[in-house]
């Protein structure tokens, strides 16, 4: 059975001390997530990771939000997977929009940084999606599976149990603009199609493949209720904790 998965993604927001805050008051939500067998977490700055990990029980994800795929060099402001491993820290998210467009990632550095992770046996969430642009021009298929195919080239079915898969169309990342059910199931579904071709129907039935995009407590329910969505990546909703809270009673 594939895993259902919430996972926030805090981007630059929250200091170490409101980032104690807020996991100080976690302890229903993390037990109710238990409840629901829902995978739950945060992915909080570099400089919050250890706070939140040593004040959050084992099963509760705390990921990174990006990662350098060599051990150590001369990279400056870079953070790599040993030093993510010493605080605790097993899942990163890889290829957020985010990167893509203000850091300039492509799928190929994408691909390495998913290569190293899931080699070092951790979870890498690999965020994909069109811009409004590539919506609107139809595209959103060839742009998907070209991320998809880039992304884990030459990356061994064995290893996949290490990989989650997030569609983001980039149109609805903090635009209070997410798609509709039936757009982000008819996407997740292709692919999931897409894995299928690249390795086999086993594999592309383990993965989970979230949705992500102006993720809300009061339209989450919806996503969960399609075959082929597993969870959702919320940015917005997850920064406070009532409403991270409700992401999980409204799943
Ligand atoms: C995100 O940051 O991945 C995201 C989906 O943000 P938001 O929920 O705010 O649209």
């Amino acid at each position: 059975m594939r895993k259902k998965i919430m996972l926030g993604n805090w981007k630059m927001n929250h200091t170490i001390t409101t980032a104690r805050e807020f996991v100080e008051t976690l302890d229903d939500t993390i037990k109710l997530a238990d409840r629901k067998n829902i995978v739950i977490g945060v992915c909080p700055t570099y400089l919050c990771l250890n706070t939140v990990r040593r004040r959050t029980p084992f099963s509760f994800v705390v990921g990174a939000q990006d990662v350098h795929y060599l051990e150590s060099g001369a990279f400056t402001g870079s953070i790599s997977i040993p030093m993510l491993k010493e605080v605790g820290i097993d899942w990163c998210l890889v290829g957020h929009s985010e990167r893509r467009m203000y850091q300039g990632e492509t799928n190929e550095l994408c691909n390495k940084k998913i290569h190293a992770l899931v080699n070092n046996e951790m979870t890498c969430v690999y965020c994909v999606g069109e811009t409004l642009e590539q919506y609107e021009q139809g595209i959103t298929k060839d742009v998907v599976k070209n991320q998809v195919v880039e992304g884990l080239k030459d990356v061994q079915a064995e290893r996949l149990k290490y990989l989650v898969i997030a569609y983001e169309p980039v149109w609805s990342i903090g635009t209070g603009k997410n798609a509709s059910k039936e757009i982000a199931e008819d996407v997740c579904k292709f692919i999931r199609d897409t894995l299928c071709e690249l390795y086999n129907s086993e594999v592309a039935e383990s993965i989970s493949i979230l949705y992500g995009g102006s993720v809300k407590p009061n339209n989450i329910h919806e996503y969960m209720t399609m075959a082929d969505i597993d969870g959702a990546l919320v940015g917005g909703a997850s920064l406070k904790t009532d409403s991270f809270k409700e992401l999980i009673e409204n799943f």
